[in-house]
């Protein structure tokens, strides 16, 4: 199962489709490599 997460840099807002499996991890923004925490539900 993947969640959706948004980009929180104003420039960027990108959705990005993680896996449900790496909540609590970060990942980083594919478009403007902003670091992007994963929340936990
Ligand atoms: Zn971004």
């Amino acid at each position: 199962m993947v969640i959706a997460i948004r980009c929180p840099a104003p420039k960027c807002r990108k959705y990005m489709l993680v896996e449900a499996a790496d909540r609590g991890k970060t990942v980083t923004c594919l478009i403007c490599k902003v670091a992007i925490p994963i929340p936990a539900k």
